[in-house]
């Protein structure tokens, strides 16, 4: 089975898939001697799912009225159905199954069951029946999210995935990834691809067709996945992947080179990085420092905010491994697709207009304290620079300075050691860049976040996968916009960079550099091409 999508990253992987979203791969059968204990786990199940179904009745009862509510209902019904349960404790005390297995089993005979009904109203029950039965095993299995995690290196191929989803996935075990939704512009690309994981979105794939165990090639220079290959075929790719290293062995030669043109000129090249963990690949591709550290993956892919010393550890790890270098911290950009349910953020229309980075952090002032108590705290332990995601206007950064005034003070009368770093915007909205003249009197410095850019500049949803034809970085006002940022950062004597992810696209390198840009923040794999695409320019 061969399919064709759209690649995010141009690197091959062979390996085994692992298919999220149909469960199958992480429900597994075994023995249980005490049956009643297992049953005892099931109805426990049963009781925190009808509480979590109650509470989705009622907050879609009040966001969406009756008819969209009643479906919650249903599937309370259903999960007390005594049919149901007792085709469940059946299983478990004749077979000896374990719980999550017996509702495992329930679920697909019930799902079949109900699917092949003549009666419409029942054939749509079956839907329900998985969905009510999978909210059971994942309660009897304890976690509030579907618990992710890789046995071994794999290809993980799935109907969608969101940022928190790969991160909890864990960058280690993530071979490649293939879905058959997704956008090239979302942040679930750029940490696939920041993690050098080849990746394709948009594949139109069958996923019943696929099973985890399979064998894929993902090859995201032809945009192709391939299921079950021949062995013709795996022999061509792991030649290429042979070739792949040897290039990269080349690249690895420019290592303690300067990144500086054939005239003389210089700029910053750093590394993007979404957790501590990836300060190795930084370093290992030979990062200036950390251009960009996008904090609010720490906030991703757990049920309750990470407290203020967990974030000091981090961040002062990661100021210690760079030894002295740049690191630039972005206080947490959650929102639009970048989530957490203990955030409890209400549903928008419009989400990347709505709620979301600087804005949450000046509504919750309390919350953004602790990160900002967090990085003051570990400011001391190496050479760090902050800045605010997705500003708008001045009164927005004055109001930033008024919450870290008052954070010093706090910090102050606690008699806690601490510095204050470095503080710099994003410009990553229009408006932003608009008013950059005013900004660069009161910022230390700029970072061009170019995705956001892009998307508020054209007015094009960077998640939506039946526009990234009209997603174009390289729009004229985009590029007109980064050279009134570096202009005016420079008219203050002000640092400008670009951290998003226009940075590595070495068509544009030399063009950055005559506009001035003082440094590109590029995906740790992106640093070796990028130096050697500068030491190429006259
Ligand atoms: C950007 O918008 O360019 C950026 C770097 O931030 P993010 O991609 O995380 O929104
Ligand atoms: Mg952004």
């Amino acid at each position: 089975m061969k399919y064709q999508g759209k690649s995010v990253y141009k690197g091959t992987a062979i390996g085994p898939a692992v298919v999220i979203g149909n469960q199958d791969w992480r429900i597994t059968r075994k023995t249980a001697t005490n049956s009643e204990k297992e049953i005892q786990k099931v109805m426990q199940g049963v009781k925190s799912a009808q509480e979590e179904l109650r509470i989705l009745y009622e907050k879609t009862l009040e966001e969406m009225g009756e008819s969209s509510a009643a479906i919650f209902e249903v599937q309370q019904m259903m999960l007390d159905d005594e049919e149901y349960l007792e085709a469940v404790c059946h299983l478990i005390r004749t077979e000896r199954v374990n719980a999550e297995y017996a509702v495992y089993a329930a679920r697909n005979h019930f799902f079949r069951m109900l699917s092949t009904m003549e009666d419409g109203y029942m054939r749509e029950r079956a839907a329900d029946v998985k969905d009510m039965s999978d909210r059971l095993i994942r309660n009897i299995l304890g976690g509030s999210d579907p618990e992710l995690e890789l046995k071994e290196p794999s290809v993980v191929v799935a109907d969608d995935l969101s940022p928190s989803e790969v991160i909890r996935l864990g960058k280690e075990k993530i071979l490649a990834v293939v879905t058959v939704h997704g956008s090239i512009n979302s942040h679930t690309a750029i940490l696939t691809r920041m993690m050098g994981a080849p990746t394709l979105v948009c594949v139109p794939m069958e996923l019943d067709k696929i099973h985890t165990g399979m064998a894929v090639i993902v090859d995201g220079v032809q945009g192709e996945a391939v299921f079950e290959p021949d062995e013709g075929m795996c022999e061509k790719i792991k030649r290429r992947m042979q070739k792949e290293q040897e290039d990269k062995r080349r690249l690895r030669e420019l290592k303690g080179k300067e990144n500086i043109t054939l005239s003389g000129k210089s700029i910053h090249v750093y590394a993007n990085i979404g957790s501590a963990a990836d300060v190795g690949d930084a370093l290992e591709n030979d990062a200036g420092g950390i251009g960009l550290f996008r904090s609010e993956c720490l906030y991703l892919g757990r049920n309750d905010y990470p407290s203020e010393d967990e974030q000091f550890q981090t961040y002062r790890k990661v100021l210690e491994s760079m030894g002295g270098k740049n690191v630039m911290i972005r206080t947490f950009d959650i929102g639009t697709e970048k989530g957490a349910d203990y955030f409890q953020l209400k549903k928008e229309e419009n989400p990347a207009l709505g709620y979301r980075g600087i804005r949450i952090c000046l509504k919750r002032p309390d919350l953004f304290k602790i990160q900002l108590r967090a990085l003051f705290r570990a400011a001391i332990y190496g050479n760090l620079s902050i800045m605010y995601p997705m500003i708008t206007s001045m009164e927005e950064v004055e109001k930033v300075y008024e919450i870290v005034e008052e954070v010093k003070r706090e910090l102050h009368e606690r008699q806690v050691i601490f510095r204050t770093p470095r503080q710099g915007l994003m410009l990553e909205t229009p408006a932003a860049v608009m008013i950059s003249d005013k900004l660069a009197r009161i910022a230390d410095f700029f970072s061009i976040g170019t995705n956001d850019l892009t998307q508020y500049t054209l007015a094009v949803d960077r998640l939506n996968e039946d526009l990234e034809d009209f997603y174009d970085p390289h729009h004229e006002a985009v590029l007109r916009m980064i050279q009134m940022a570096a202009d005016n950062a420079h008219k203050y004597g002000k640092w400008v960079g670009i951290c998003g992810e226009l940075g590595a696209d070495l068509e544009l390198t030399e063009r950055f550099i005559k506009m001035g840009i003082d440094g590109l923040s590029v995906s740790p794999s992106a640093i070796l091409p990028l130096r050697k695409r500068i030491r190429e320019i006259l």
